[in-house]
C-alpha cells in the first residue's frame, strides 16, 4: 500500500516538486514508515523565494494591529486543533500524547498571542537637534529563515514564526527532515487565519536544504535550533552574506541539590529535567551535582520514583509517560553513550538498556537510565547525549559545585534546589547559563527570555527583547535649518 504523500507549503498551497524526491517519515513509536514528504528541489526554492519577496511587500506595511488580530486568529486555532495536532506530533516524534497534548501545541499558541500583543508596541523615539530634529523608525528585516530541530517541532515553528511575523518579515521555515509535519500544519492554519500566502513558507529537506537557506542572499535573518556542531556551520555559512542569527543550541546543565534541599523536589527537578520527552530536551540536567550529606536520600527516592512511576509503551496511549527515541540511529547514539558510561567506571543505578513495550514492538525506546559515582571528566557528564540518561554527581562545598558546574564550554540552562534563598541568589548569579531555575525546573513561559551562555547560543528566543531581534532601527535625521557647506 502507498503511504501518503505530503509537499512543500509555498505561497499559500501545496507545492510538487519537479525531482520526484522524497523523503519517508517513521512513527518512532512503531518504526513504521506513516508518510512520506517531497524535498524541496530547485522549482521549490526558487518559489519560495519569489513568493516571501513579493509577500513581504505587504505584510511589512501591514498595521501591527492587524498583523496583531490575524496572529491572534492563527492562535485560537491552534488552541481549537489542539487534540489532532498533539497526534501529529506524537506520529513524528514518538513523545508520550499526555505530554503533546498538554505542552507542544498551547506552548507554541502562547508565542504566538505573546509576540502578537507586543506587535502594536513597537514605537521609533524622536529627539529635537536644536531646529534639526531626528526620528527612529522600527522596521522589519525582510526574509528570515527557520531552521528547526525534531524534538518540539510545531513549538519551534511558532517560536520562530511569532516575532519574525508579529514584526512584519516573512520567514521560510525549515523542519527537521524527521518530523516536518508541525510546520506544515502552522502553515495550513496561518492561512486559515488570514496570513497572507507566502508570509510563511515550509520547504522540506536535510541539511542541503538549510545550507541553502543560510547561504542564500536575499535572507537577512537565519533563526536556528539544533546542535553545536550545525550551528557553528551555519553560523559560518551566514557569514558570507554577514546574516543576523538566532542559535538555540545544546546543552549540559547542572542541578544543584544542597543539604538544605526539599529532596522529593529535588528528585522531581532532576526527574522533570531528564525523563521529560524522554530526555530529548535541550536544557536538560543531565549532570545532577547532589550534597554529599543528601546523596543517600536523594538517591533513595530517585530510583524508587524512576522504576515504579515511569511507564513506556505506545506513545499514544494516554496513561504512556514516556515515548520513544527519534530514530535507530539517534537510540544506537545513546547506547554508545551508556556503554561508555559503564566502561568509564561510572555505577549503573537503574536502566541501561533498550525496551520493547508489548504494545509498542518496533518503537524505539531506551529505559530511564541513571549513572551514580560519576566524575566530570566521563564522556556522560562532559557531551550532551539528548536521550534519558542522568549523570549524578556528589559534592562537598558551595564553591567547589559552582566551579564544577561551570566547567564546561556550554551554558543553556541551570538550576539550583535549596531553601536558603540568599544562597539561592548567590549561587545563580555565578551559574553560566542563560536560563536559570531556582526550586524548579523546565517551565518556559513566553514572557521569559530564553538562551544560551557560552557555545549554546546567540540571541534568545521569547520575551520582549526578543521582538527587537526582528527589526532594525532606521534613522532619519530631518534637516530644519539652511545645510551649511564649505564648498
Ligand atoms: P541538528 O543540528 O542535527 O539539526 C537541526 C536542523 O538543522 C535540522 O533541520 C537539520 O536538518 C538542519 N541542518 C543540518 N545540517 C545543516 C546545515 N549544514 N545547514 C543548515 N541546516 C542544517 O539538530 P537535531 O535536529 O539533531 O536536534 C537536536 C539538537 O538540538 C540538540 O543538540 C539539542 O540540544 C538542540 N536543541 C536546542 C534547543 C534550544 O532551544 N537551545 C531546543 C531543542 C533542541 P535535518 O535534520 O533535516 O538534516
Amino acid at each position: 500500500m502507498s503511504l501518503p504523500r505530503l509537499q512543500n507549503f509555498i505561497d499559500g498551497q501545496f507545492m510538487a516538486n519537479k525531482s520526484g524526491e522524497t523523503i519517508t517519515v517513521l512513527n518512532p513509536g512503531t518504526g513504521e514508515a506513516i508518510y512520506e514528504i517531497e524535498v524541496a528541489d530547485e522549482t521549490v526554492q526558487q518559489a519560495a523565494i519569489k513568493s516571501a519577496r513579493s509577500a513581504f511587500k505587504d505584510w511589512a506595511v501591514t498595521p501591527a494591529v492587524e498583523r496583531a488580530r490575524i496572529l491572534h486568529r492563527a492562535a485560537a486555532l491552534l488552541r481549537e486543533h489542539n487534540d489532532e495536532l498533539a497526534k501529529h506530533e506524537v506520529l513524528d516524534t514518538g513523545k508520550p500524547l499526555q505530554e503533546a497534548r498538554e505542552v507542544d501545541v498551547v506552548t507554541g499558541a502562547d508565542v504566538i498571542e505573546f509576540f502578537a500583543s507586543l506587535a502594536p508596541t513597537q514605537v521609533g523615539q524622536q529627539q529635537d537637534l536644536g531646529g534639526d530634529f531626528y526620528y527612529t523608525r522600527k522596521e522589519p528585516l525582510g526574509i528570515c529563515a527557520g531552521i528547526g530541530a525534531w524534538n518540539y517541532p510545531i513549538q519551534i515553528a511558532c517560536w520562530k514564526s511569532a516575532p519574525a511575523l508579529a514584526a512584519g518579515n516573512v520567514m521560510i521555515f525549515k523542519p527537521s527532515e524527521e518530523t516536518p509535519r508541525g510546520a506544515i500544519e502552522l502553515a495550513k492554519i496561518y492561512i486559515e487565519a488570514g496570513v497572507p500566502a507566502g508570509v510563511f513558507n515550509v520547504v522540506i529537506g536535510d541539511g542541503e536544504v538549510g545550507q541553502w537557506l543560510t547561504q542564500h542572499e536575499d535572507i537577512e535573518k537565519v533563526s536556528f535550533t539544533g546542535e553545536v556542531a550545525t550551528g557553528r556551520k551555519v553560523v559560518e555559512s551566514a557569514a558570507s552574506t554577514l546574516k543576523d542569527v538566532t542559535m538555540e543550541l545544546g546543552g549540559k546543565s547542572p542541578l544543584l541539590v544542597f543539604e538544605d534541599a526539599d529532596i522529593s523536589q529535588a528528585v522531581s527537578a532532576a526527574m522533570l529535567g531528564n525523563f521529560f520527552t524522554q530526555g530529548e530536551v535541550c536544557t536538560n540536567c543531565t549532570r545532577v551535582f547532589v550534597h554529599e550529606s543528601v546523596m543517600d536520600a536523594f538517591m533513595d527516592e530517585l530510583v524508587e520514583r524512576t522504576t515504579k512511576n515511569i511507564r513506556a509503551g505506545d506513545p499514544m496511549d494516554p496513561d504512556v509517560n514516556f515515548g520513544a527515541m527519534i530514530s535507530k540511529p539517534h537510540l544506537d547514539l545513546v547506547m554508545d553513550y551508556i556503554e561508555k558510561g559503564k566502561k568509564e567506571g561510572a555505577r549503573l543505578v537503574t536502566g541501561g538498556n533498550t525496551i520493547s513495550p508489548d504494545d509498542a514492538k518496533g518503537g524505539f525506546f531506551v529505559e530511564p537510565t541513571i549513572f551514580a559515582d560519576c566524575t566530570d571528566d566521563m564522556t556522560i557528564v562532559k557531551e550532551e547525549i539528548f536521550g534519558p540518561v542522568m549523570s549524578v554527581l556528589s559534592f562537598r562545598d558551595e564553591d567547589e559545585a559552582i566551579r564544577r558546574a561551570n566547567n564546561t564550554p556550554l551554558g543553556l540552562a541551570a538550576g539550583v534546589m535549596t531553601q536558603n534563598v540568599t544562597r539561592a541568589h548567590r549561587v545563580i548569579h555565578q551559574l553560566q547559563a542563560g536560563i536559570c531555575w531556582v526550586n524548579s525546573w523546565g517551565a518556559s513561559p513566553a514572557e521569559m527570555p530564553v538562551g544560551g551562555y557560552k557555545m549554546s547560543g546567540i540571541g534568545r528566543e521569547n520575551g520582549i527583547e526578543t521582538l527587537n531581534q526582528y527589526t532594525q532601527t532606521k534613522s532619519v535625521y530631518m534637516g530644519m535649518v539652511e545645510l551649511e557647506s564649505p564648498f
